[in-house]
Parts: C-alpha cells; structure tokens; sequence
C-alpha cells in the first residue's frame, strides 16, 4: 500500500525503516517479504540497498536517490507554519503515549482529518506509532466505558492489525455505544494506512447485530457493514440474468442495490451519544 511521506522527513528515520525491513526480511517474515515481492524480485541474500528502495517504492518514489534527492531540496527550506503545527501535534500524542497518559491522549487526538494523516505518517516515521497504539488497546480494556468508547473511536484512524481483536471483543460490549464504534473501526478501510482482517468471516456477526442488538445505532450501522457482503452472496447465488431479469420488473428474487451513504472521516472525536 503507498505509504505518505511526513511534511518534513527525515533521512535518518527512514534508513533505519529500510534496516528493520532488511532484519524481518532476513527473518523470512511473511509481511516483509510480501513488502519485499512488491517491489524488487525476491532474493536469498537481500542487501540493505536493496531495502532502501523498498522503502523508496512504498513512498512513491521511482528509487532510493530520488526520495533522498526530494528530502534534500524538502529540508533547506525552512518549515511552514501547517508543518510546525504537525510536529507540534505529533509530540503531543508522542509525549502523552510515553507518560501512559490516556485522557492526555484522547484530547490530543482532536485533530482534523487531513492534519491527522500528515500527524500519523510523522509518528511512522519516527516509530512512535506502536507506543500509542499500545495505550489505546490498554484503553479498549477499561472498565470504563467512555475510555472503551473513546478507544475504539480513534482506532478507526490510527489503529494496527493487533486492534482487530479487541475490537472483535468490543462488539459484544453491554454499552451500545462502544459496539457502534468498534463496529465502525473494525470495518472502515478508508481512515486507516490499511484494512484491518480478521481471523473469521464477520458477515455473521453483523447480520446478527443487524437483528436483534437493541440499539438502533448499531442495528443501523450493522446493516450498512454487511451489506457489501449480503451483495457479493446475492451475486453468486443470483446470475446475471435473473439479475437483469429482476430490474425489468420480471420476478426474480434478488434484493434491491441500493448505495451506502457517504463515508464520513471522524478522527478521534469524543462526541459520546
Ligand atoms: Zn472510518
């Protein structure tokens, strides 16, 4: 998946991204390799050069000396002022992960959609991205269920592969809210760097919530999430034909395609129903 490089990025960070790559790879993990497969041809001995233009690949960039010679000409300019913000904001979230501060956290993470990408992909860089992601999964443990809210909430946008469980977990939470918003992470793609899976069909679970959770949020949402599944059944089973068939007025059985509303980007917000 293409990968954004920081407003000001630094070299530094992303020679020591190409070494974690080159130690996974050499580790045969299946990740880096498949990294690895998308941009060079496997190899039995990978060298570090070879890492740095994966690296390079993943942000873009046709090879290493081109991204190096793009920081180069970035960083002898001063840094704007939308840049300062950035950095400013990514210490913030940085600085409240280290503290173990979780209610620091949550308010630092009320930021804009399109500063908060730029924020994610600095705190990529530097690494600080599994710090934070480690106090919003001890979040999703709370007894408290606005912080179990909260947590789920902000895992749309900045959650991890490690958060799929949790938030598996958090679908069968007594609070509706908490179900609504791991329902919502756990499945919207468009927020995060990418798609979380699961380790089993879900298709159940939401047709399930679509029925009989006794909130109409999550009956609502639910049934927006399973609809692109209940589609893709309903092709298999129903050809083409009948399909065409159906819209002609002719009888066939499959269930009207309707559109899902527009998804809208929410990072962090606290608004609690
Ligand atoms: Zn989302």
């Amino acid at each position: 998946m293409p990968r954004t490089l920081p407003p000001r990025p630094n070299l530094d960070q992303l020679k020591r991204q190409a070494r974690e790559l080159l130690r996974a790879l050499l580790a045969r993990d299946s990740a880096a390799l498949q990294r690895f497969g998308a941009g060079l041809p496997l190899v039995d001995k990978p060298i570090l050069a070879q890492a740095l233009h994966v690296i390079a690949r993943e942000y873009g960039f046709a090879s290493w000396p081109v991204l190096r010679q793009h920081i180069a000409q970035i960083r002898t300019k001063p840094p704007t002022a939308r840049q300062q913000n950035v950095a400013l904001l990514a210490e913030r979230l940085a600085g409240a992960a280290q503290r173990r501060d979780l209610e620091a956290l949550f308010a630092a993470l009320q930021i804009g959609a399109r500063a908060g990408d730029e924020v994610r992909a600095l705190l990529v860089e530097r690494g600080q991205l599994p710090l934070m992601l480690d106090l919003l999964l001890r979040g999703a443990e709370s007894s408290d269920a606005r912080v179990r809210f909260l947590a789920a909430q902000a895992m749309d946008h900045w959650a991890d592969q490690r958060c799929a469980a949790p938030l598996r977990r958090l679908l069968h939470d007594p609070v509706p809210r908490v179900r609504w918003a791991a329902l919502h992470s756990l499945q919207c793609a468009a927020c995060k760097l990418s798609p979380l899976a699961t380790a089993e069909d879900l298709t159940e679970t939401l047709i399930t919530l679509a029925l009989g959770d006794p909130s109409v949020k999550v009956r609502r949402v639910a049934t927006l999430r399973a609809r692109p599944a209940l589609r893709r059944a309903a092709r298999r089973c129903c050809p083409r034909r009948s399909r065409r068939r159906r819209r002609r007025g002719s009888g066939a059985q499959c269930p009207p395609v309707t559109r899902s509303p527009r998804h809208e980007r929410r990072i962090g917000h606290p608004q609690i129903s």
